[in-house]
């Protein structure tokens, strides 16, 4: 078994408070060199989270009040709330059945005018078909911003998630593959994309806190814009990197043990469960069923049984449209995000997960599919 968080991150956050440097410096450095370089990216710049990176994303794209910026509404609220955080409307887009994710048509069926940019999201890990949406977003003339706080080392044509993106935002959060405890990334090719949004997420500064007091000359720092503190800690990118570490043999795992779901669960009538797309390879970092018509059960009752069982299964993947924060917005028609949202749930994936483990989530939804 891969262990999720082990002695050797301890002793890698220990170590950093034991060089006295603990806020961001050399190991942030070297972390955004090789997460980046794992994603297929020139430039990574850490922050303290992928809200916070979603956030400088738009600030860096210019983006404000009066613009349009297309978002799943099928997501976890941070998507929406970015855009709101610069003043500009979030606009709901549905997504594909299979996927979860936005594509091309349903971009394009709630695009207007006034659309600055799309924030699409590998939800779930799954790949959004980027080769198509990378295209399609050239020819609207319109910036696509790629949430991929669940695809680390997830993968599309070939290519990890990330490569050939014009910016991605990533997340450490220990909900996600790779964690930080809490934590972000931003990665860009463009080295002037890179440059401004190490300034962002630094209060504007022309020169860091790391190079001033690297540096043996006094270095006056100048303040070039209104910006933010988003900077992460080096104790985080000293975790992060042992977790870097581990990355591909932690999604090996997922992979193999949900392929074992899927031996399982071919008999089972009226559910369907996520797969890879024909164009790429998932992480599993959320292994969700669907619970289609012919499915004897009711998604909340599923839920409730496998609780009994002793089972933590979780609801599907959210729909922002339906929470009280977006009472405000009537979105176009979203059918398939609220068939989702509604009719899914979340098994168990893990790395402490067994063989037993599975059998018991299998037995129960083959006892309620009929
Ligand atoms: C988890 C998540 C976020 C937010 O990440 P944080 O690092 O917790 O801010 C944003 N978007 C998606 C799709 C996520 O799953």
């Amino acid at each position: 078994m891969v262990p999720r968080l082990g002695e050797e991150e301890a002793q890698a956050a220990a170590e950093a408070v034991r060089s006295g440097w603990v806020a961001q410096g050399p190991r942030v450095a070297r972390f955004e060199e090789e997460f980046a370089a794992s994603v297929g990216a020139r430039h990574g710049v850490a922050v303290s989270s992928c809200t916070t990176a979603l956030h400088l994303a738009l600030v860096l794209l210019e983006i404000g009040p009066g613009d349009e910026v297309v978002v799943p509404s099928f997501s976890f609220i941070a998507t929406a709330n970015a855009v709101r955080y610069v003043g500009a409307t979030p606009v709901f887009a549905d997504v594909d059945l299979a996927t979860g994710n936005v594509t091309v048509a349903t971009v394009d069926a709630v695009r207007t005018p006034r659309t600055r940019a799309v924030v699409a999201v590998h939800q779930g890990g799954v790949p959004f078909d980027v080769a198509a949406l990378r295209d399609a977003a050239g020819r609207w003339s319109v910036s696509l911003v790629e949430d991929a706080a669940c695809a680390a080392g997830s993968t599309a044509y070939g290519r990890p998630v990330g490569a050939g993106s014009t910016i991605s935002a990533w997340s450490f959060h220990p909900r996600k593959l790779l964690t930080t405890g809490e934590g972000g990334m931003v990665t860009v090719d463009d080295p002037q994309w890179a440059a401004r949004l190490r300034r962002l997420r630094e209060h504007g500064m022309n020169v860091s806190a790391a190079d001033r007091h690297a540096s043996t000359q006094p270095v006056l720092e100048s303040y070039l814009e209104t910006a933010f503190n988003y900077r992460m800690t080096d104790i985080q990118a000293a975790v992060g990197l042992v977790q870097l570490g581990r990355l591909a043999d932690l999604v090996a795992q997922r992979r193999a043990l949900a392929a074992r779901y899927h031996d399982l669960l071919a008999d089972v009538d009226g559910l369907t469960p996520v797969r890879d797309p024909e164009y790429g390879e998932t992480n599993y970092q959320s292994f969700w069923v669907r619970l289609d018509r012919e499915y004897a059960t009711g998604r909340d009752e599923v839920l409730a049984e496998l609780a009994a069982a002793g089972v933590s299964a979780r609801r599907g993947i959210m729909a922002a449209h339906l929470e009280p924060a977006y009472a405000d917005v009537t979105p176009a028609p979203l059918p398939v995000t609220e068939r989702l949202t509604r009719d899914s749930l979340i098994l168990p994936l893990h790395h402490a997960l067994t063989e037993a483990d599975q059998d018991l989530v299998v037995d129960v939804l083959r006892k309620l599919a009929r």
